[in-house]
């Protein structure tokens, strides 16, 4: 290949709000649930209902749009977009296509060569569609209401990325700015966060534009990394063979590693948008985004630095901590609870890191409470178990939040430190080891930490490391 390509990429993302009903109607917009019992004569679209404007909407979105540095539009309306889809039963979508509840925006992500901004182009609010079920059916579709009118929020970016790595970070960085703001919980996997690629290849140095293609249908970061490296590919093979890429919507099959074409693009025009009658404009006065901006919690830069300050945390330990809200949450209500953030953080830093690997977990799984964690660094602390006892009681606060003060008692894990039962047992071990004794009289070091394991093995892991130790070195310098 002689030419140099650039990869020129926007994204278009949608993002499931966290509201407890849907956009436009009372219903509930819990994930999951029976099909088609979160439904109403709004959200399926009856002749003659009316929607009526989720007030929690247009907050969130107004959270999202300040905290992205966004202007916002103080008069905005909802538009209907027109199409037919067995997902849409009103035949339209209400979006807003004129007058976007924010826009002209930017995040800043960092990157190889240091900090990028990336534009946002606007920020609107829509209703999410239904969800048709094709697969396990061979001779009909089944279609599920219930996402039907879930509020959304679609953040178009310019095109500013420049490879998939960019996109990772800007994908990311919003992701954290979301949860943050408590606006959504942005999960992939249950398409509460979707993203939109589109990608056009310029010859390096060009500034025009070339033709961009949308790619759809993408659920995780590995399939949007993938994605992105598979059509810039395809498109410069295009180009190199003196062809033409053409405007379309593709659809990305992650487990072919390859993208076919689902329609030629449609532009704005093709969906007859015009201003839906049956909402009045929203007015959004000064005092409302005042109101907003008052209530903007700490973000992650902030939350990072000040543990790094007030705790003394280490600053790669403290990226994790605030790496999602959960993990950042657990550690302040525990730290609280304790007073000891070091440990805490020790505890969420190795552990529980360890246990979430294993489990193929990630931190929006954690379930167990900050206080029995809290209680757990306790008992550590006063005595009463050692740091061996601890992890196995730490495992069992991982998987079902056990008490580990009752955990410890039920199971007789709390921590020998009886002279004589302890004595007892080295003797024992000496006794049995008269090789490793003769070992230590005769210089080798190592061999009383043999005897030692031998002890705490004996003990079942629950002596007093410490009195082990000194008990051993007596005896076997008697
Ligand atoms: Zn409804």
């Amino acid at each position: 290949m002689s030419r140099q390509y650039e990869t020129v990429i926007g994204l278009e993302v949608h993002v499931e709000l966290a509201t407890k009903t849907k956009i436009f109607c009372g219903c509930s917009t819990e994930f999951g649930g029976e099909p088609n019992t979160h439904t109403c004569p709004v959200c399926t679209g009856m002749p003659g209902s009316l929607p009526v404007l989720n007030r929690q909407v247009v907050e969130y979105a107004l959270a999202v749009g300040l905290a992205a540095n966004c202007q916002i539009n103080q008069y905005c309306k909802f538009d209907r977009k027109n199409y037919f889809y067995p997902d849409n039963p009103q035949n339209y979508q209400i979006s807003q296509l004129y007058l976007p509840i924010c826009h002209d925006g930017w995040v800043e992500i960092d990157t190889a060569s240091g900090k990028k901004k990336i534009g946002i182009h606007e920020i609107h609010m829509e209703e999410d569609a239904g969800k048709l079920i094709h697969d396990e059916w061979e001779d009909c579709s089944l279609v599920d209401y219930n996402r039907s009118g879930v509020p959304l929020i679609e953040i178009v970016s310019e095109p500013d990325m420049r490879n998939a790595d960019e996109v990772m970070a800007y994908l990311e960085k919003l992701r954290l700015m979301i949860q943050y703001l408590g606006a959504s919980d942005c999960k992939l996997q249950e398409g509460s966060m979707r993203a939109d690629v589109n990608l056009s290849v310029r010859e390096a140095g060009t500034s025009r534009l070339g033709t961009r293609t949308e790619m759809k249908n993408l659920n995780s970061f590995k399939a949007i990394a993938r994605a992105i490296e598979g059509e810039r590919a395809r498109q410069i093979e295009l180009l190199e063979d003196g062809k033409k890429v053409i405007q379309e919507t593709r659809r990305w099959d992650d487990n072919k590693e390859s993208s076919y074409a689902m329609r030629s693009k449609e532009d704005a025009q093709d969906y007859r948008y015009f201003p839906d009658p049956d909402l009045l404009p929203v007015v959004i006065s000064d005092q409302w985004i005042q109101e907003i901006k008052s209530r903007q919690p700490e973000m992650q830069p902030e939350k990072m630095a000040r543990y790094q300050k007030e705790f003394q945390i280490p600053e790669y330990d403290a990226g994790i901590l605030t790496s999602t809200i959960h993990m950042a949450r657990l550690f302040e209500k525990t730290t609280a609870l304790c007073g000891k953030p070091k440990e805490v953080s020790n505890w969420l830093m190795v552990e529980t890191m360890r246990l979430l690997k294993e489990h193929e977990q990630t931190p929006e799984d954690l379930s167990f409470s900050p206080e029995n964690l809290a209680r757990l660094i306790a008992l550590v602390d006063e005595g009463a178990i050692n740091r061996t006892v601890a992890k196995t009681v730490f495992e069992q606060i991982f998987a079902q939040d056990v008490d580990p003060e009752k955990y410890v008692e039920e199971k007789g894990l709390g921590m020998v430190s009886d002279q004589g039962a302890l004595r007892k047992a080295v003797e024992d071990v000496i006794a049995a080891n008269p090789q490793s004794v003769e070992d230590y009289r005769k210089g080798k070091e190592k061999a009383m930490g043999y005897l030692v394991g031998q002890t705490m093995r004996a003990m079942k892991g629950k002596a007093d490391p410490g009195m082990v130790n000194k008990i051993v070195k007596e005896l076997l310098t008697k």
